[in-house]
């Protein structure tokens, strides 16, 4: 193998030991600890072991938890008056709706209902238009996480070709703006690109966010590339990713394990968004 791994379960660790300092600092100062708001609705198996872990990082953090969950029957109206009344209150500093909701609730309008400050998710329409104008403002933690696994490795960005596997709201299409606003020269892959490898193959940088298990092979990959993996799938032989690990790894310069990669990261960033979001509120009521 040719590639250095870049951990994430490490990097993870340490970006959730400096949130904890942060907390416990915001606490020392203020006399009460932040609260994020985790709100789930209905009874999906996956949503419920995500939410369940941000909790507990959270908890861990020393975040106070303010969990809501409602039956996959409460109507748009129920959802709403939730988030309504998360929003209003100071000891809420984060507010995250787990994703995706039951059918016939309108997860634009009811994302939307979260304050921009405490957005911790990234997902309203504000937050993405603080991301696509590339000024401050609270960013999707996958693509958050991304980014930190590459400035962890030491990976300039500068001048690079980079290239995403997948233009999805969440993961793809803000993950571009990232590596763009860090002035790398970023094509977005995605269903109908003609010819995948072409593209790739040309990336000094690449994101696989693509949802497809073992998409990214190493004819898919230039020498010494960054291959970060977003993806992650349950097969039977354990979790695996967008990419395949052990023949990219032969090429690649650095490359992201499945498991122990973006995942972690993932949440650590979650985390962090719910201290800056906490610290910014902080600020602004002086
Ligand atoms: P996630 O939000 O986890 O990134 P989605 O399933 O929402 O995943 O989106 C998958 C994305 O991957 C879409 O933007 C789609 O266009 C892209 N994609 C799917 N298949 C391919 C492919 N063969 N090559 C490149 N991109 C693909």
């Amino acid at each position: 193998m040719s590639a250095t791994i870049i951990d994430g379960a490490a990097l993870a660790r340490e970006s959730r030991s400096e949130t904890a300092d942060r907390v416990a600092k915001f606490r020392a100062a203020h006399g009460w600890a932040p609260g994020l708001a985790t709100v789930l609705v209905g009874d999906d198996p996956a949503s419920d072991v995500y939410v369940r872990r941000k909790r507990k990082a959270a908890d861990a953090a020393g975040f106070v938890d303010f969990h809501r969950h409602l039956p996959g029957s409460a109507s748009e109206t129920e959802v709403a008056a939730v988030l309504d009344e998360l929003a209003a209150d100071p000891a809420v500093s984060g507010i995250l709706l787990q994703l995706p909701l039951p059918q016939g609730l309108d997860r634009y309008a009811l994302v939307d209902r979260i304050p921009v400050g405490k957005d911790v998710d990234g997902l309203t329409t504000t937050s993405q238009g603080l991301l696509a104008r590339g000024v401050r403002g609270l960013r999707p933690c996958t693509p958050a996480g991304v980014m930190g696994m590459l400035d962890s490795a030491g990976i300039s960005l500068d001048g690079t070709e980079a290239v995403v596997i997948g233009r999805s709201e969440l993961v793809g299409h803000p993950a571009a703006e990232l590596l763009l606003a860090r002035n790398a020269t970023v094509t977005i892959a995605h269903s109908h690109t003609r010819d995948l490898a072409e593209v790739t193959r040309d990336a000094d940088i690449l994101v696989a966010a693509a949802g497809i298990p073992g998409l990214v092979t190493a004819a898919h990959v230039k020498r010494g590339a960054s291959v970060i993996d977003v993806g992650i799938h349950r097969t039977d032989s354990g979790l695996t990713g967008d990419v395949r690990f052990s023949e990219v790894a032969e090429v690649a310069g650095w490359i992201t394990p499945v498991p122990g990669g973006v995942g972690p990261m993932t949440i650590a960033m979650l985390l962090a968004n719910t201290i800056t979001a906490a610290e910014n509120a902080a600020e602004l009521s002086g």
